[in-house]
Formats: C-alpha cells, structure tokens, sequence
C-alpha cells in the first residue's frame, strides 16, 4: 500500500502530493510545521498521538508570525491526523509532520496575499538520537537565532536552515548533536531538542525568553518532574560552563525524545553515563506516551 499524504484538501498517494518549483515557501522557507509522534501500543493495538492539541495550537501560532490566513481549528487538524493514520493503518512508532505554507507561485517574499495551505504526511520512525546511551555533544560555534531576526518560538522552515547549519558542524566533528549559545552568550537549545541540567537535585532549564522554541516535551518534563519526582523545575538563563559542571545534562523534544548528555564540549557530564534523575524521567515519558499512565490519558489521542 502506497503511503498516503494530506494535500490540497484531499488525502492522496505521496507521490501525487507535489509542489511547483515557484512555489512562495520553496523560493523563501515561508512555511510552518510542526513534529508529531504517534507511539504504537503493542498490547491494545493502538496508535497514541502524544499531545497533539498542542502541537496545533502551537502551528497556528507560528502560523500568525507569517501572517498566515490559516483557519482550520484544531480540532479540524486533529480529524485530518486521525484520517491520515487510519488511512496509512500504520503498526510502528510513526513520525506525522502538518506543514502550513504559502502556495501560491509568486516572486518576492512579502507574507500578504499569498494561499496559506495545510499539507500532511506520516512516516515510521524510532529513536531520532540515542535515548539507550549517554551521546557526545558540543557547543556550537553558530549561534541561535534571535527573537528579532527569526524568532525560535516559532517552528518555521527558513529557521531550520540555522540549525542545519549547527547539527551539521557537529555530525562532522564526530558529535551526535549539539548545543546553541544566543548572541549574549546564554544557553538556548540543542538543534532540535529543549535542554535541562540537573544540578543538586533540581531541574534547570533556559527560560523561554532566551531564544528557545517552547517545546512540549519540556513542558511534559516539567510536569511530570513535579508530579510523579517531586523535582522542581528553575526557568532561567544558563551560562555556558554551568553545562561542564552540572550533575547531569539532557535534551528533550519529539522528535528526540530524553537524550542524555555523556559529554560536552569532551567535558565529562556526571558519570559520563545516563544519570539517575534523567533514567527516571525517561522511564516515566516512554510508559506515558504508549498510553500506559492512565492519569495522563488527556495527553494521548488514541486510533
Ligand atoms: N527546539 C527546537 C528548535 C525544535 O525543533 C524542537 C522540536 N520540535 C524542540 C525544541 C522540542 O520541541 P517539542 O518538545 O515540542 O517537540
């Protein structure tokens, strides 16, 4: 069975769902997505969308920032997800990317009048980064971008060309990821992924004022740091050392899902192993997100 996408308003065959090259969001990255997991559950055979309410609240907020006419509710959004999985009948952890971008064939990059359309596509997917070991990173010597020349709170395809550019440096001096200082120098995020420190038994995690895109699964550890640890969890600015020095470090997000950090910059983190705080954590997120805490149930969409 071919893989099925969502395009121009109808669900069809991938390879139908394609775009002209003078489409506006090819020729100036004038697109904005989001990144979905849908976990299968062996046992009720059931596919469990994690969060995915405000995956599309938060796409029809970077959405606003391109001045996108984008009126599909989130329910509408969540209807399409539930298709696109029925219809593709998936039995594997699968990775669901919605993109909202301006269609319309049309040099020059103002952001009115252009269509504003929704396209989706599913694909299986497992572990993005290593979550079994702790991984080697760096600091990055390309710097975030800044809220006022593309913000990162919102998930916005021309931005990624500043975390291609990150991740790359890294893959190629043998790291498997790394991290971004913003122009004063403050900790942000990994390329892809949220940040934390463990310091003296509590969580630390750059606020979301300093260039960072305000991801869930942050917000998910936050919660359940609290509720299921009794960690509290202290948003502020990072400096670059506090990472050499912290008891453990760990990136979060989607697609990354808890990723301990082994090393920084050659800097052993702890252990240099997965740390204690950052194991329990990743024990409760991966029963979570299958579905398997029935006290988060409203977290999970079920198909
Ligand atoms: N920061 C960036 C730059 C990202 O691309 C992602 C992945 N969406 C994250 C953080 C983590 O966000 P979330 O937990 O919402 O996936």
């Amino acid at each position: 069975m071919s893989n099925i996408a969502y395009f121009e308003e109808a669900f069809v065959p991938i390879d139908q769902a394609k775009i002209s090259i003078k489409t506006h969001a090819f020729l100036y990255g004038t697109s904005v997505f989001e990144g979905l997991r849908a976990y299968w559950n062996p046992e009720t055979k059931k596919l469990c969308v994690f969060r995915a309410a405000e995956h599309y609240a938060r796409l029809k907020n970077s959405a606003k920032i391109l001045r996108m006419d984008f009126d599909k509710t989130v329910e509408d959004l969540l209807k399409i997800t539930q298709e696109l999985l029925e219809k593709n009948n998936f039995q594997e952890d699968t990775y669901i990317r919605p993109i909202v971008y301006k269609a319309d064939c049309k040099i020059g990059p103002v952001l009115l009048n252009n269509t504003d359309r929704l396209c989706m596509f599913a694909v299986p997917m497992g572990d993005y980064i290593d979550t079994q070991a702790a991984i080697k990173l760096s600091v990055s010597s390309w710097k975030r971008i800044d809220d006022n020349m593309i913000p990162a709170r919102a998930k916005i395809a021309g931005s990624y060309v500043n975390t291609a550019l990150a991740k790359t440096d890294a893959v190629l001096n043998g790291f498997a990821d790394t991290i971004m200082l913003d122009d004063r120098g403050h900790v942000c995020e990994g390329s892809a992924m949220n940040l934390f420190l463990v310091k003296d038994d509590r969580l630390i995690t750059s606020a979301i004022t300093d260039n960072i895109l305000e991801g869930i699964t942050r917000d998910t550890i936050i919660q359940i740091a609290a509720k299921e640890l009794g960690i509290e969890t202290i948003e502020r600015s990072i400096d670059r050392t506090e990472l050499y020095f912290a008891d453990e470090v760990f990136l979060c997000g989607t697609g990354a899902q808890i990723s301990a950090a082994g090393s920084i910059d050659h800097y052993q983190i702890g252990t240099g192993q997965i740390g204690s705080i950052t194991k329990k954590l990743q024990d409760i997120y991966f029963k979570l997100v299958r579905g398997e805490m029935p006290q988060y149930s409203n977290w999970v969409l079920t198909i």
